[in-house]
């Protein structure tokens, strides 16, 4: 039979809380049960005067509204307020009601000018701090790893560096002849080899690549720590796209120590972060180092480095012909080594071991040589079970934490322009993948929750009995995976005992 459905007829009046319209599994009204934001309106105080002008939004409204947005991958402000214009659960998460007039989307601009991005970046702290107190985080394993964010700038607004040297070399001024003028600087005679073009719409993003298939974009570069317990975005950094992962990562893990005050015990990490002072620093810190060093190319033009041994007992390094090298000078992070022009001159090896343009063979021994080659040998034979295990969750824990930002949160590209900027759009993305996690720990009650994971063991325990290889390995790879991490279900161990 067919329905008919009074359309014209309008009720005067809601007869109830708004909390009761919005469903109790709606994400917004679990994230309100574990967001805590009653600290910031004193945290910003400082930035508003407290005796003049007309009052501004409330600071946790804001925030809220800002979240609300991220939640459901709405990152432009005005589509946001356009959404929360009609969307209830938006509405009563940011604690408006439902004929309360709503800010102008250019506030929440103004209040992250206001603010600046170190007040969020306190606000995705203290999700942390939230999931480190509710057991979701033990630090002891930590996956760190880099994502590129598209700029928002177009491909237009790009320009070579040189062009703009030289146009601010020779401004342009009334006077034709001004430039021609003795004294005045002129045109550089020569183009810098490494021109790169940069955006004149936002000069912090600069061009980058992840791989050598991929055209270079504009881009900013995040970099990201993650727990292996439950997935918890332990810290997060943002540089122009052209900075080094490798350089940051002991600098990222003192952080992490410092906002979970836990030790960190296992770093892992890609081969880009394999540099030889990341080795030597975690070493000397008693920290495992799960990062695979870098490859080295099967056919090299000239005799590699490798072929050198490095004495580190006697500082010097011998080459293959057994002729000494010794310390020449010092760079940056390393130690240049040089071999003798007497012996390059009359060795045998001379035209595949010195290049054309050089009279004696040099080596360059970067600090932390040593923890380096440790590495590399552990590598060559074969990492243990446990170790490949944990690089293996590497993969899912941290490029599965960027895959969840950029999907499900938009952070694929920046929506607004500048460093500072883009770190707020991280700060409060990484938060509200943290208020998921806890959000998700809010679903079932700790007894059941403990009743389930016994289940599982008991089931992995049988399979183990039986003998079952594939069947035991498809089940312990389920448990371990993020969605049984944080929420067991009764479906999960009912589909894996069928
Ligand atoms: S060319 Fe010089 S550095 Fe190279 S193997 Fe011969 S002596 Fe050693």
């Amino acid at each position: 039979m067919i329905g008919r459905q009074e359309r014209w007829q309008e009720d005067l009046f809601v007869a109830c809380p708004l909390r009761e319209l919005i469903p109790d599994d709606h994400i917004l009204k679990r994230v309100d049960k574990v967001l805590d934001l009653s600290w910031l309106r004193d945290e910003v105080r400082d930035s508003y005067c407290l005796d003049n002008g007309r009052p501004g939004i409330d600071p946790e409204g804001a925030v809220r509204l800002m979240l609300a947005g991220l939640f459901q991958g709405i990152v432009h402000d005005r589509r946001l307020m356009r959404e929360a214009q009609v969307n209830l659960a938006i509405r009563w998460f940011a604690g408006y009601r439902l004929q309360e007039r709503l800010p102008d989307h250019s506030s929440l601009t103004r209040i992250r000018q206001r603010w600046g991005a170190d007040r969020f970046k306190r606000i995705f702290l203290k999700t942390v701090k939230a999931c480190v107190e509710a057991g979701l985080v033990n630090a002891e394993t930590v996956h760190v790893d880099a994502t590129l964010i598209r700029a928002d700038v177009s491909w237009e607004s790009l320009t070579e560096r040189h062009a703009d040297e030289v146009i601010k070399q020779n401004p342009c001024t009334d006077d034709p002849d001004d430039g021609n003028r003795p004294g005045k600087p002129g045109r550089p005679k020569t183009k810098p080899k490494n021109a790169k073009k940069h955006s004149t719409t936002d000069p912090d993003a600069t061009l980058t690549t992840s791989c050598k298939q991929v055209r270079m974009e504009p881009c900013y570069k995040q970099h990201t720590a993650v727990d292996d317990k439950r997935g918890v975005v332990l810290d997060v950094e943002v540089t122009t796209g052209e900075a080094s992962e490798g350089e940051r990562l002991i600098r990222q893990i003192d952080r992490v120590e410092d906002s979970t005050g836990r030790k960190v015990r296992t770093v892992t990490a890609d081969s880009a972060y394999a540099h030889s002072k990341n080795y030597m620093a975690l070493e000397n810190r008693k920290i495992e180092a799960v990062i695979p060093p870098q490859t080295q190319r099967k056919k090299p033009k000239r005799i590699p480095a490798r072929r050198f041994k490095y004495d580190g007992k006697h500082k010097l390094v011998r080459c293959p012909a057994g002729k000494t090298l010794r310390r020449s000078h010092r760079e940056p992070w390393r130690w240049i080594y040089r071999a003798r022009g007497l012996d390059c001159r009359n060795c045998a090896l001379r035209a595949r071991c010195v290049p054309p343009s050089a009279k004696v063979r040099t080596i360059a021994i970067a600090d932390g040589h040593e923890a380096l080659l440790r590495a590399r040998r552990r590598h060559e034979k074969g990492w243990d079970r446990p170790t490949r295990r944990v690089y293996h969750r590497h993969r899912w824990r941290s490029e599965g934490a960027h895959g969840e930002a950029k999907n499900w949160h938009a952070l694929r590209r920046a929506f607004r322009r500048r460093l500072w900027n883009v770190e707020i759009q991280a700060y409060l993305t990484a938060a509200v993948m943290n208020l998921k996690r806890l959000a998700r720990l809010e679903e079932l009650p700790g007894a059941e929750r403990a009743a389930l994971r016994q289940s599982a063991a008991l089931l992995l325990a049988i399979l183990r009995l039986l003998g079952q290889l594939e069947v035991r390995q498809a089940a312990e790879k389920h448990f371990s995976s993020p969605a049984w991490d944080v929420a067991p279900s009764k479906q999960h161990i009912f589909h894996l005992a069928a």
